[in-house]
Parts: structure tokens; C-alpha cells; sequence
């Protein structure tokens, strides 16, 4: 029953000093009197930065980097991404409009996802980004936007896939599924998509998330890259994009490791040299989203109180899992597991101590850290949660319970 939780890879991308973290250079306690209340989200913009450079080092230089918005559509953050990255890949009109917002060319934005509303794909024509067709349903609203407003509906196809990616987090190509439209009726498609008058522009291919296994990564982007080789000979025109996904994970529980890029060098190497044969016009995408975003976060909570109950110890904290759904093990996870956490105040201290901390919802289920060993904890001390970046704060049920809404900075 009191078991200890088994340990994370110590988290490093924060300096400590004096046993106090430090966010954007700034020791953690005066971020949060800065801040002004608890709990909030901090990014650090050098360490977005610090990890596009060194992804663009390891990977080759013509190969296109796009940020999927999704992963974290805070508005200054886009905008600092938006002077680092390629493109920008959107899944609806709220993030079209942020990415607009942020000063994104529209011809370096796309738009994914199934059941695009035709209020969603007419914006998407007269902003002049290119849609990434999932369904037949999607080429009528498109071709009429594109007449009623006289300007080309730009498209590419997104294929799904006739493999899946080997242990992504979240499975989202291969077998039956709602993304994409699968390959083998892609002919047919793109049939419909010449005889509609859209403008094709190439292939879209996104396999899967949450993806730690590189070898695994490599093979998935060589085999859609082999795939749109084959759809190719059904395009009506030569193709000027091939975005292949991405799906990079990063670590988040006890026992993972970091992403080993060298292997993604290599193959992506090989498909950017192949493509400018094969595809001279077309520029080799991939589209990432947590990878870029999602180490350079921290969730900062509070601690309300210390309860002991029946020998075991709770800190309480005032954020939870209605602003960090993922921490909280409901948001994708089977079996909960714990993210890395700590007292970010108290870093360096002697004396540890196993922990559960609970937020202030009235639920079992808003746990953040179950039996974690940490430095003890009292009232006022601030809980970090490492590991934030992404698919936090506009990905928790952030009205339950009837909170105010949580704080984000950029650091
Ligand atoms: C969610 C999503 C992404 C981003 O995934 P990450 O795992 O955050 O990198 C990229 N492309 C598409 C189509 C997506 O749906």
C-alpha cells in the first residue's frame, strides 16, 4: 500500500539556485509575486529557442519545421515561434486566427482535423492557407468558397496511412480511423479534387503522438514517405509539399528516456535527398508540437495545506487537474503514473519525504502526484510540475468546479 513511486531522469533544463528553481532567469518565488497569484503556467522562451536550434542541428537543413498549435496556442508563445519555425499547422479557426494574429504568412499555415466546419474551410480560402483535405465532404464547401470569393482553394491530401506508428502515445493513422482518408481510395480523391478546380498541392500524413521510440519514428516517416511516393502518380500536378508528421515524444514518466535524434537525422536525411530527385518542387515537412514546446513548461501551484491521514502525508495544492489535466493521469493515460514534480522553492533540501499531492477539487481524481519522493513540504512552498509546455491549460476542463481560469506567462 505505502509503496514509494519509482523515480524520474532528474529534470534539467531549469537552473537551481540556492535550491530555488529559476524560469526565464528568474528565481521561481519572485515569478510568482510577479505573477501576482497561483496557480499559473510559466514558459521559457530561451529554452523554445535553445530546442528549435538544436533540432535544426541535428536535423538537415532543407527540411521544413512547422509548430502544430495544439500542443500550446498561447498567443505570445506562437508568436515567439513564429520567428523560430518554417510554418505553422492549425486545427481550427480559433487557431487560424491566432496564427494570423502572430504574423504567420498565410502560405506557411495549414489546417488539419476532421469535421472542419464549411464556415471553417470558407475561412480557411479566403485567409489563402492550404487545407488538409480529410474527407470527400470537404470538396464541395471548398470549391464553392473558392468561386463565391475568386481565389484558389489551396489543398493538400491527408492520407491515412496503410501502417501504424509502433508505440506513439496516441495512434492516429493506420486501420480505421477518423483522420485522414485512407490510401487506398486516395486516387479517387484526388479525381474529385481536380475535377472540383482546388488548387492540390500535395500530401499530408500525420501517424501519431507521444513517441519516444526514434527507431520506431524513422521507420513510420520512411514508409509515408515511400506511401506518397506511390500516390504521387495520381497527382494532377508535381507535388510542392510532403508533410510527414512528426509524433517526436519527451519524456514524462519514471524509466523515459529523451528522444535519441540521431536516427531521425539520418532517415529524414535520406527522404530530403530522395525528394529533391523524385519531387524537385516540393518542400519536406514535418509538424511538431510537444517536442518544441513541452519541456520549456512548468505548471506552478501553491501549497494550501499539509494533511497527514492515516500515516499518509497530502500536500493540497490550489492548482489541479482542472487546469493540468494531463498531470492528473486522466487526459490519454491507462494506468495513472506520475509526472515529474517538485517543491521548486526547496530544490537542495536534506530531508525528503513520500507524498501525495491532490488539488483543491472535490473528486478522488485530482491527484498530481501519488507516493512521490520530494523535500518537505509546508503551507506557502510552490509545487512545480515539470514536463507543462503542452496540452495543458487549453487542454484541462478548466469550468469544473468553478475556478478562475489559470495564468500563462512567457518567461
Ligand atoms: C496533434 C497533432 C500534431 C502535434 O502532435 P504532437 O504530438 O504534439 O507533436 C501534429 N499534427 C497533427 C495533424 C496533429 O493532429
Amino acid at each position: 500500500m505505502n509503496s514509494i513511486a519509482p523515480l524520474h531522469t532528474p529534470m534539467k533544463q531549469f537552473p537551481v539556485s540556492n535550491g530555488e528553481l529559476f524560469v526565464g532567469g528568474i528565481p521561481l518565488r519572485q515569478l510568482a509575486a510577479r505573477v501576482g497569484r497561483t496557480p499559473f503556467y510559466a514558459y521559457d522562451r530561451a529554452l523554445v529557442s535553445r530546442r528549435v536550434e538544436e533540432l535544426r542541428s541535428a536535423l538537415p537543413t532543407r527540411l521544413k519545421l512547422h509548430y502544430a498549435i495544439k500542443a500550446n496556442p498561447m498567443p505570445a508563445l506562437v508568436a515567439h515561434m513564429a520567428a523560430l519555425i518554417d510554418g505553422v499547422d492549425v486545427a481550427s479557426a480559433g487557431e487560424l486566427k491566432i496564427a494570423l494574429d502572430a504574423g504567420v504568412a498565410p502560405r506557411d499555415i495549414s489546417f488539419a482535423g476532421p469535421g472542419k466546419s464549411d464556415n471553417e474551410l470558407r475561412q480557411a480560402v479566403a485567409a489563402g492557407i492550404l487545407v488538409n483535405i480529410e474527407s470527400f465532404r470537404e470538396i464541395p464547401p471548398l470549391a464553392a468558397s473558392a468561386k463565391e470569393l475568386g481565389v484558389p482553394a489551396r489543398v493538400a491530401v491527408r492520407v491515412n496511412p496503410d501502417f501504424e506508428l509502433k508505440s506513439a502515445g496516441m495512434k492516429m493513422g493506420g486501420g480505421p480511423k477518423p483522420f485522414g482518408v485512407d490510401a487506398a481510395k486516395i486516387p479517387e480523391l484526388l479525381r474529385a479534387i481536380a475535377e472540383a478546380g482546388l488548387a492540390f498541392e500535395g500530401f499530408h500524413l500525420f501517424s501519431g503522438s507521444q513517441n519516444l521510440r526514434a527507431g520506431a519514428i524513422a521507420e513510420a516517416l520512411r514508409k509515408s514517405f515511400t506511401l506518397i511516393t506511390e500516390l504521387a502518380a495520381d497527382a494532377p500536378v508535381p507535388l510542392k509539399v510532403i508533410n510527414l508528421g512528426g509524433g517526436f515524444g519527451i519524456p514524462y514518466f519514471p524509466g523515459e528516456q529523451s528522444l535519441d535524434l540521431t536516427p531521425l537525422g539520418t532517415a529524414l536525411t535520406s527522404i530530403v535527398e530522395e525528394a529533391a530527385k523524385a519531387f524537385p518542387q516540393a518542400e519536406i515537412v514535418i509538424e511538431l508540437g510537444r517536442y518544441l514546446v513541452g519541456e520549456a513548461g512548468l505548471y506552478v501551484s501553491r501549497i494550501v495545506d499539509r494533511k497527514v491521514s492515516n500515516g499518509e502525508v497530502f500536500l493540497v495544492i490550489d492548482g489541479g487537474l482542472h487546469q493540468h489535466l494531463a498531470a492528473s493521469g486522466n487526459f490519454g493515460q491507462v494506468l495513472r503514473k506520475n509526472f515529474p514534480a517538485a517543491i521548486g522553492n526547496r530544490m537542495h533540501a536534506l530531508k525528503a519525504e513520500a507524498v501525495t499531492i491532490v488539488g483543491p477539487l472535490c473528486t478522488p481524481l485530482d491527484v498530481l502526484a501519488e507516493r512521490m519522493v520530494m523535500a518537505r513540504g509546508e503551507p506557502g512552498d510552490l509545487v512545480v510540475i515539470f514536463q507543462s509546455g503542452a496540452y495543458g491549460a487549453t487542454a484541462s476542463p478548466q469550468a469544473f468546479l468553478g475556478h478562475p481560469p489559470v495564468v500563462e506567462v512567457l518567461v
